[in-house]
């Protein structure tokens, strides 16, 4: 018998955005506005950056080179267009449905833009930012990337026109996910119509939580209004979520990696001895070169 999953907390949009260099204005539901670390593992950090109109620039705004290693960074695009490339030699763009899931490993240096035709146009910019741990015996793999183009992210269309579910990663009622993971997880990216309704069953020992991209919700009998982020216990199974209004939600939920985590801007280690490490195999120029 499956019973609710009980909801720990809702907690509003962070008060305070910040840039991430200068094409990225985010909120950071996680680490830095809430600190639920142990409650979210496998995810290591939220940044969620709501739709916000960049005006027409004839330079990309973004984030330029920078490195990151022992996790995997997972970029979501709902509107607007990424433009990326990385010391392994990956780049592609990232557009309105895409996914793009790379995984750091051992160390890489990647830079991130708005695309150039983006950027001549200028317009709604909506985007989140996953960041994703590995376990300590996959921190050194070989640094890869997936690209998930929205045309083949599996979907599930739920029934009564309620809306769909595509399964960035792990598996929703019994229908396998399009990414690759190191750990057990769902990403489900979901899009439900004014009174849709959507039934998830995830297993209790899943750190679980939802955020409320776009539009507005009940879940599991509480409200939740556009931008909320829900945790929710390791107690029940099922979720049951009904849009008010038209909604977009993200739904992340993993078996938590228990392990000591050793982080330092954009590398996280298990100790401080590999943070060490890390600081000097990336100032030996050891996670490669990209200009
Ligand atoms: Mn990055």
């Amino acid at each position: 018998m499956q019973t609710r999953k009980k909801i720990e907390s809702v907690f509003h949009r962070p008060a305070q955005y910040s840039m991430v260099g200068d094409g990225f204005r985010v909120y950071n539901y996680f680490p830095n506005a809430y600190r639920i670390r142990e409650k979210v593992s496998p995810f290591l950090m939220l940044d969620f950056g709501p739709e916000f109109d960049f005006g027409p620039s004839d330079h990309p705004r973004g984030v330029d080179v920078h490195p990151h290693k022992g996790f995997e960074t997972v970029t979501i695009a709902y509107k607007g267009s990424v433009e990326h490339y990385d010391s392994a030699g990956n780049s592609g763009v990232i557009h309105p449905g895409d996914v793009q899931w790379m995984t750091a490993g051992a160390g890489i240096l990647h830079k991130e833009f708005h695309e150039k035709e983006f950027s001549k146009k200028g317009g709604p910019f909506e985007m989140v930012q996953l960041w994703v741990n590995l376990p300590a015996k996959d921190k050194l793999t070989t640094p890869k990337y997936q690209s998930l183009v929205s045309s083949e992210i599996q979907k599930v269309i739920l029934r009564d026109n309620a809306g769909e579910v595509n399964i960035i990663a792990g598996e929703f009622n019994q229908i396998k996910g399009s990414a690759t993971t190191f750990t057990e997880m769902n990403v489900l990216d979901i899009k439900l119509n004014k009174d849709g309704e959507l039934t998830a069953n995830i297993p209790a020992i899943h750190n679980t939580s939802l955020l409320v991209v776009e539009g507005s919700i009940e879940v599991n009998g509480q409200k939740a209004s556009q931008h909320d982020f829900i945790l929710f216990k390791n107690e029940g199974e099922s979720i049951q979520i009904k849009a008010s209004e038209p909604a977009v939600l993200l739904m992340l939920s993993g078996l938590p990696i228990n392990e000591p985590i050793a982080q330092y801007g954009p590398f996280v280690m298990n100790t401080a001895q590999e943070l060490e490490e890390a600081f000097v195999e990336f100032q030996a120029g050891k996670f490669g070169v990209l200009n």
